[in-house]
C-alpha cells in the first residue's frame, strides 16, 4: 500500500510557508490506518520493548495500537500544564520562543526499554525533548518511529536516538 496517498498537504497551516502533513486521510481508512501502525512497528524489532511513549496528540493515536500489538503499555508525553500529577519537564526551541513537553515521573522507570511514536519529524526539536522527558525516569530510549520524515529540516542531526521513519519527505 502506498501510504504517502494517504496524507494530504496543506499548505499555508498553520501558519505561511509552512505544509502541514495532514494524516487524517490515513485515520479515516481502516487498510491505511493498519498499514501505517504495521510499518512504525518495525522499529520495535528485536529491542524487547516494555513501553510506548506518544507524542502529543497524533502520538497518541498512533501510539497506542503500536503499544496494544506489542503487548505493553502507552505512556503520553504531553504539552506543559495537562498531566495532572508531578512530572519531569522538558524546555526546547521552536522556530520563535521556547515549548515544554512534560511525562508523569512515575510513567516508566529504569527497567523500561521505551519506543517513541510521533506522526511527523520535522526539525527533531520535539523528539529530543520526548527523549530527554524519558531519559529523566532513568528509562532507556530503544528508539523512535515516526510516519513521515521531513528530510529537508534534517531532526536526525539533533537526535542520537536511532529513528525509523515510514516514508520520507525530501
Ligand atoms: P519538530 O520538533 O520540528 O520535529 O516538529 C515535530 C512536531 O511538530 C511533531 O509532533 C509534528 O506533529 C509537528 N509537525 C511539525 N511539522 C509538521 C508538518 N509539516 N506537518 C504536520 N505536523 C508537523
Amino acid at each position: 500500500m502506498e501510504l504517502s496517498a494517504f496524507i494530504r498537504d496543506v499548505p499555508d497551516f498553520p501558519e505561511p510557508g509552512i505544509v502541514f502533513k495532514d494524516i487524517t486521510p490515513m485515520l479515516a481508512n481502516n487498510d491505511a490506518r493498519r498499514a501505517a501502525v504495521d510499518e512504525l512497528l518495525s522499529a520495535a524489532d528485536g529491542q524487547a520493548v516494555t513501553m510506548v511513549a506518544g507524542i502529543e496528540s497524533r502520538g497518541f493515536i498512533l501510539g497506542v495500537p503500536v503499544a496494544e500489538r506489542l503487548g505493553v503499555g502507552f505512556i503520553p508525553i504531553r504539552k506543559a500544564g495537562k498531566l495532572p500529577a508531578e512530572t519531569h519537564r522538558v524546555e526546547y526551541s521552536l522556530e520563535y520562543g521556547t515549548d515544554a513537553l512534560e511525562l508523569h515521573v512515575d510513567a516508566c522507570d529504569p527497567n523500561d526499554r521505551v519506543l517513541i511514536i510521533d506522526d511527523v519529524l520535522a526539525t527533531g526539536g520535539t523528539l529530543a525533548a520526548a527523549v530527554e522527558c524519558v531519559e529523566a525516569t532513568g528509562a532507556t530510549v530503544v528508539g523512535a518511529s515516526v510516519l513521515i520524515e521531513l528530510t529537508f529540516l534534517a531532526g536526525r542531526t539533533r537526535n542520537a536516538t536511532p529513528i525509523h521513519s515510514v516514508f520520507e519527505v525530501a
